[in-house]
């Protein structure tokens, strides 16, 4: 089964080719890199999955169905989730809370978030079930401004996983973490798998081999190589753009 399938996806930003006919196949249930240069167009791909751009040319199927040109919400709806680089949290709001509206889907309440005590009451367990799943569960009281980097980035894993994806897409999940973050965050997406897909744009080759079962290598917007990591890690055309010697 085929989770994800782009067939000549490209964008073009004013006559320059970000993206450029790429062809991605990611199997359901599998994690898959996405690796390159900086520039390579990993986050315009990320951008294009989740509908936040619009693709110039080629298509996007999500688990058999074809997304093109939705809107983020629409595609978030048909089980997407994705991270972003940077965390974006509300300095203010307990880690409890984000989770809990994270958890208010569209479908529950259309216009508005409500944070009533009845509300609090009724998502809390699965809140704090989250919180736990990423190793936050003793910090759910805590504001989210308060929490150290790593802390915040698996918060930002616990919205994600809020809306219970069966594709989860993680960029740079490890950036600008130290060892025992970058190992506790290994460790962190193994657990959270549970027959989800994943697909993460990341460039610490220790995180890629660890988890991936297949790698995608980006480069100038295309796919240069696709395989496993050890295939990646032995071709010529792969180290010589990407990896070094
Ligand atoms: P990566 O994530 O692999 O580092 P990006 O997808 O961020 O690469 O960028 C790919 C290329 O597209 C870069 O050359 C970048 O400058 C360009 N690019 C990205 N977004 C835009 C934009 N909104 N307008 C113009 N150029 C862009």
């Amino acid at each position: 089964m085929v989770a994800l399938e782009t067939q000549g996806l490209t964008k073009d930003f004013r006559g320059f080719r970000a993206v450029n006919e790429v062809n991605l196949r990611v199997t359901q249930g599998a994690i898959h890199a996405l690796v390159g240069p900086n520039g390579a167009g990993k986050t315009t791909l990320f951008n294009l999955l989740t509908g936040f751009l619009k693709p110039s040319a080629g298509r996007v199927f999500l688990l058999g169905e074809e997304v093109t040109g939705l809107a983020p919400f629409e595609i978030a709806r048909r089980g997407v989730a994705r991270s972003f680089q940077i965390a974006r949290l509300f300095a203010h709001l307990t880690a409890l809370e984000h989770v809990v509206l994270a958890l208010q889907r569209p479908t529950l309440y259309p216009y508005r978030f409500w944070m009533s005590e009845q509300v609090l009451g009724r998502f809390k367990p699965k809140a704090l079930e989250i919180l736990a799943l990423v190793g936050l569960e003793d910090q759910a009281l805590r504001p989210a401004g308060t929490l150290p980097y790593g802390q915040k980035r698996a918060l930002e894993l616990a919205l994600a996983l809020a809306l219970e994806p069966q594709l989860l897409l993680l960029d740079e999940p490890t950036a600008g973490m130290g060892l025992e973050d970058v190992a506790r965050t290994v460790q962190l997406i193994h657990r959270l798998r549970q027959g989800r897909t994943i697909v993460l744009v990341e460039h610490n080759m220790g995180v890629v081999a660890e988890l991936a079962e297949r790698v995608t290598v980006l480069q100038y917007g295309s796919v240069l190589a696709e395989g496993s990591y050890a295939e990646m890690r032995q071709d010529p055309r792969v180290i010589e753009a990407y990896l070094g010697a």
